[in-house]
């Protein structure tokens, strides 16, 4: 009986997980987690994305520092808005929203995040760690993709695990994150040959392309989970890369969209807030 997985669900548990955490954290050292969206420009799809972190942060008691900049922002001014946000003890995680209008630099931007305030996991160094299994933030949709995973008992140890899609946002570092879990991991690409049979051999199929349907029944081994982590905009409404309806029938574990991976990116940028919150607390003085 194949299940569909309720990334809803699994979002508002560890919003609620969070929420209580922050408040501890706050009881604890009386100091509150900070969040800093930084948004350059007025393009209308960043500010929704931008507002929804925002209103998810208050929500479970993060501090809202967010600064808006206008498109005409030069690369300088928002490079001193990140050494500021750097600098400001009150602030624990920095999200600088993209893209960049162009004109910027916004790889080059992203760099100048100090690593430690990072809950985006995407500055070289968040990857370099990553790489090297070594502690520091990681990516929050890979993050929320094994969460939702280990939810549903999903075995990862000795697993195939195929993923589709090479981006820095997702796929490479999921592919890492299964790595870690012991999975035998293959990426497949835009050249991949024999897409379909490559796939059809995962006991973990995770999908990040942006092809509405592009997975269809023949390319899942039965009783496989599937994680679709694409969104499509298409005249039918929001679609992922996976072709829903039919490839249920063949899945053992699959998510929808949307109300699968969608909800859960948030929900672990708030648990990356709170965690970078956790690392710059101030060490107490050995006693004596
Ligand atoms: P991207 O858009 O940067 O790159 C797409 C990847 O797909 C590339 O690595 C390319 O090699 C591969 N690809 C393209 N066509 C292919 C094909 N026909 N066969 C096999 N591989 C192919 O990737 P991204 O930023 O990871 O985004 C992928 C999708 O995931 C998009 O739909 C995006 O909107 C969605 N996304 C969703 C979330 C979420 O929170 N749910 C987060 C990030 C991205």
């Amino acid at each position: 009986m194949p299940a569909i997985i309720d990334g809803k669900a699994v979002a508002a548990d560890i919003r609620a997980q969070v929420a209580e955490e922050v408040s501890r954290l706050r009881e604890r050292t009386g100091r509150t987690p900070g969040l800093a969206t930084i948004l350059v420009g007025d393009d209308p799809a960043s500010a929704v994305y931008v507002s929804g972190k925002r209103k998810a942060s208050a929500e479970v008691g993060i501090a809202d520092f967010h600064r808006q900049l206008s498109a005409e922002a030069s690369q300088d001014e928002v490079a001193s808005v990140i050494e500021e946000c750097n600098r400001d003890p009150a602030i624990s995680g920095i999200l600088l929203q993209l893209p960049v209008p162009a004109g910027l630099d916004g790889p080059a931007l992203t760099a100048l995040i100090s690593p430690d305030k990072d809950v985006d996991g995407l500055t070289p160094i968040s990857a370099g760690r990553l790489l090297k299994a070594t502690p520091g933030l990681r990516p929050c949709t890979p993050l929320g993709i094994i969460e939702l995973l280990d939810r549903y008992d999903v075995a990862l140890e000795g697993a195939e695990a195929v993923v589709v899609g090479r981006s820095d946002l997702v796929g490479k570092p999921v592919a890492q994150l299964l790595l870690q879990r012991n999975a035998t991991v293959t990426m497949c690409h835009s050249r991949t040959r024999d897409l379909a049979g490559v796939c059809a051999r995962a006991d973990v199929l995770i999908v990040a392309v942006g092809v509405s349907g592009l997975i269809g029944p023949e390319f899942v081994k039965p009783g496989a989970a599937v994680i679709d982590v694409g969104i499509n905009r298409t005249p039918d409404g929001l679609r992922g890369d996976v072709n829903f309806d039919a490839v249920l029938e063949r899945a053992g574990l699959l998510t929808p969209v949307p109300g699968g991976v969608g909800p859960m990116t948030i929900a672990m940028l708030l648990r990356n807030t709170l965690t970078a919150a956790s690392l710059h607390e101030p060490v107490p003085a050995p006693a004596r």
